[in-house]
């Protein structure tokens, strides 16, 4: 089932998401619909918060972003990014390794708008998948970031939190009316969203 996307102004979306102590039914059924609703979005990843559930919970699919790379390790084996996707990740865990790189993101959260965002180069994850194992995973490129813009949306933090003040600047009449839009219960849907694509909706 495909579940609609909240919008900036959603104070779900600033809320810290819960443990999850156990993979039930509910939770099942959760991550299955948010990876549907994240291949229909043409986005690369989805939060539980963006869905309404302030959960630790996070999908991932980079597996049809092609002019932007990732690699991935799975326990310790080099894997096939694409061949693994999509990643459902519940409790992760972060830790940021190599250089920081800045490159552009999106949001599905946040319509039409992109950013200049810093991240670390590479991360690491331990986390449970839907089978209730703990899973680590080693990632560079597209994953990486990707894996970083979920987990903060876990924790209540949005991509326009690690603008530069500038470019916040420069958004700020976009980023109130969004959020005017989203109280009245107004919802804008990207002109072409297959657009977005290159440029990483989150
Ligand atoms: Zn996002």
């Amino acid at each position: 089932m495909i579940l609609s996307i909240l919008q900036y102004g959603d104070p779900i979306l600033r809320a810290k998401g819960k443990q999850i102590e156990q993979i039930d039914e509910h939770i099942r059924e959760l991550a299955a619909n948010m990876v549907e609703t994240m291949h229909a979005a043409n986005g690369v990843g989805l939060a539980a918060q963006q869905v309404g559930e302030a959960l630790q919970l996070t999908v991932l699919d980079v597996s049809q972003v092609e002019d932007r790379p990732s690699t991935l390790k799975l326990n310790g084996n080099d894997v096939d990014p694409a061949a693994s996707m999509p990643l459902v990740l519940i409790n992760p865990e972060i830790e940021l390794g190599g250089e920081a790189e800045i490159g552009t993101e999106g949001c599905l959260s946040f319509p039409e708008i992109t950013g200049q965002i810093e991240r670390a180069a590479s991360t690491k994850v331990r986390a449970q998948n839907l089978e209730g194992d703990k899973i680590e995973i080693e990632a560079s490129g597209l994953l990486a970031r990707a894996i970083q813009h979920e987990v903060d949306h876990l924790n209540g933090i949005l991509f326009i939190d690690r603008m530069n003040s500038a470019a916040k600047a420069a958004l700020s009449s976009r980023l109130k009316r969004l959020q005017k839009q989203t109280k009245r219960g107004k919802r804008i849907r990207p002109q072409d969203e297959r657009e977005l694509v290159s440029e990483t909706t989150l």
